[in-house]
Parts: structure tokens; C-alpha cells; sequence
């Protein structure tokens, strides 16, 4: 384990709720289920709800045909996975895991709903990318036992997990939440509850950048992508990856950390903006940077 990174074992947490069918929540209710871990999962929209569990039977028989896991495997966590429109089945669970869109008023009125169904020893965790810990945990009944748990993209692919502590957060929760992301088979590592934590604090600047060098006309799509993955050894271009990451969400960690920050060089650049006033939210809606609507995705600029 790397300087930083967390060390942890077991965990007494054997059924969770998610909160978003979304990439995010049907990525960790992936692993959940894999890890041999009771999984309900929710979303406000039926559509979303109805799609996930054949998204997530997708992903994994990528995971068998890769030899990742086995057939068996795959069979044993789609049984521990069920899906419901509401909270009711969330009375049951050890941990809520809120994994909805990237909006604050959002999050909250889910809060609103959820604590009152949930038995008062369960953790809150959200998988935000850049909302305070501290703020949304004060929305909650149980500061103490509300968290931030910060999977990355795709969840069954990526291996860290960003624990983030609000200013209330109790050791038991965060040893739980630590022990949680190890039993995944995650390094989770500590970050504290600053704007967008470590990874976004870094990684939306240089999105957001590549956008202005776009914007500026200084490269085209292509352009930028090729040059930071040549140049800089990304696997990924950054316009590629905020389509990948999705633009909307993109775009609301640059707000978070320009009026939490309160730093000029945190401003959104206004073709993001026009990107997603227009719908074009990346690869989720067909439509980005590149259009995903053919065979291979082809720059748009
Ligand atoms: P998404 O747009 O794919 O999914 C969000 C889901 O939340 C949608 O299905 C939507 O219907 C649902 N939702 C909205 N309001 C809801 C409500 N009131 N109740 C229940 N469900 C509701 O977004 P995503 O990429 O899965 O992101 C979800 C969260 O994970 C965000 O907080 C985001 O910042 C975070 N996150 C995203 C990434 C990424 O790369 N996309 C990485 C790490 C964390």
C-alpha cells in the first residue's frame, strides 16, 4: 500500500442501500454485490432504475468474458442485488450510499426522505465529487455518522476510493467506511473536506483548461486529446475523459470549486457551459466533445 493509503480489514456492513442508478450507483452496486454484499438500489426516475440492472449484467459478463471473475460469481452477486422505487426495503440496510446527480438542493431533499426510514445505527455516505461533507452531513440527523466515499470511474475498474471526514464524522463510522473500501478490494485514502477533495481538486482544472485551449482555438478536439496523451502519457485525452465523466457533473465541480475556493482561475469556461445548456452532456447523452451516435466516436470541433 502506498504512502497515504489506508489500511483496513472486514467490515460489519452486509447490506447496503444506493441512492442513484446512475454510472456511479450501479458501478458500486457492482462491486457491492461482488463483494458479497446485500444491495438496493434506487432512483427517482424509473427509467434510469429499469436500465440498471442490465447494465450491470453487462458489465460483469464483460468481467467474465475478460477472466476477471467467474460465471458463478456474476450469478451470485445479480441475486444479491434488488431494485426498488422507493425506500422502504432501506429500513434494512447498514450503510446508504447517495450516489444521484451532482446538485446540492438534490442530495438534500434525498436526505430529507431517507433518514427517516433508515435505523438510526446506519452510515450516510456520499459518493459527491466536490460538495462539503460537513454541509450535507448537517442535512442529515447523524453528522457523526455521515461520510464522504468518493469511488472513481468506472467503480469496477478504478481502485481508489477518497475517504472524506466531515468535521463530525466519528472514528466508528470512519473505520467502517475505511474497512468497506478495502473489502471491495479498494486503497481508500483520506482526504479532507476541501472543494472537490484530491483527485477533482487536480484533475477538473486541467479538464476545464483543455476546454479554454479548445475555446481559444489553440487545438481542436483531436488536437488536445492526441497532445496530452502522447505528451503527457494520459491514457485518456481530458476532453475525452470529461465527456466520459459526463459534462453537467463537470461542470458543477468547477462551480464548487471556484465559489468554494473563491479564485478567478477556478471559472467554469463558458463552452462547457454551452455544452451542457445545450444537452450535451458527453458520452451519457451521445453527444459531447465527440458524438458517440456511429461506430467510433468523432470529434465535434
Ligand atoms: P448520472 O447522471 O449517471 O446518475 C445520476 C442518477 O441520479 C440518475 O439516474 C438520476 O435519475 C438519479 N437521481 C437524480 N435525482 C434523484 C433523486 N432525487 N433520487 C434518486 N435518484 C436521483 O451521474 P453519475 O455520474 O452516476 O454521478 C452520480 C454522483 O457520483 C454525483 O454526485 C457525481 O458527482 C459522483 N461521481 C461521479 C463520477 C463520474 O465520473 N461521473 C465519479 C465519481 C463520483
Amino acid at each position: 500500500m502506498s504512502d497515504g493509503a489506508l489500511s483496513g480489514v472486514g467490515g460489519g456492513i452486509n447490506r447496503v442501500g444506493i441512492i442513484g442508478a446512475g454510472q456511479m450507483g450501479r458501478g458500486i452496486a457492482h462491486v457491492c454485490a461482488l463483494a458479497g454484499i446485500e444491495v438496493i438500489v434506487t432512483d427517482a426516475s424509473p427509467q434510469a432504475l429499469a436500465a440498471a440492472r442490465s447494465g450491470i449484467e453487462a458489465a460483469l459478463n464483460r468481467q467474465v468474458a475478460r477472466g476477471r471473475i467467474h460465471e458463478g460469481d456474476k450469478m451470485a452477486a445479480l441475486d444479491l442485488m434488488s431494485f426498488a422505487p422507493d425506500y422502504t426495503a432501506f429500513a434494512e440496510c447498514d450503510m446508504a450510499i447517495e450516489a444521484a446527480t451532482e446538485k446540492e438542493d438534490v442530495k438534500r431533499a434525498i436526505f430529507r426522505t431517507l433518514v427517516p426510514v433508515l435505523k438510526p445505527s446506519a452510515i450516510i455516505a456520499s459518493n459527491t465529487s466536490s460538495i462539503s461533507i460537513t454541509r450535507l452531513a448537517a442535512a442529515t440527523d447523524r453528522p457523526g455518522r455521515f461520510i464522504g466515499m468518493h469511488f472513481m470511474n468506472p467503480v469496477p475498474v478504478m481502485t481508489l476510493v477518497e475517504v472524506i471526514r466531515g468535521i463530525a464524522t466519528d472514528d466508528a463510522t470512519f473505520t467502517a467506511t475505511r474497512d468497506l473500501a478495502v473489502r471491495l478490494g479498494k486503497t481508500p485514502v483520506l482526504a479532507e473536506d476541501f472543494p472537490a477533495f484530491i483527485v477533482n481538486r487536480i484533475l477538473l482544472p486541467m479538464i476545464n483548461e483543455a476546454v479554454y485551449t479548445l475555446y481559444e482555438g489553440v487545438g481542436s478536439v483531436e488536437a488536445i486529446d492526441v497532445a496530452m496523451k502522447l505528451g503527457a502519457n494520459h491514457p485518456m485525452g481530458p476532453l475525452e475523459l470529461a465527456d466520459f465523466i459526463g459534462l453537467d457533473t463537470c461542470l458543477s465541480i468547477m462551480q464548487v470549486l471556484y465559489e468554494g475556493l473563491a479564485d478567478s482561475k477556478y471559472r467554469p469556461c463558458p463552452l462547457l457551459v454551452k455544452y451542457v445548456e445545450a444537452g450535451w452532456l458527453g458520452r451519457k447523452t451521445g453527444r459531447g466533445f465527440y458524438d458517440y451516435s456511429g461506430d467510433k466516436p468523432v470529434p465535434t470541433r
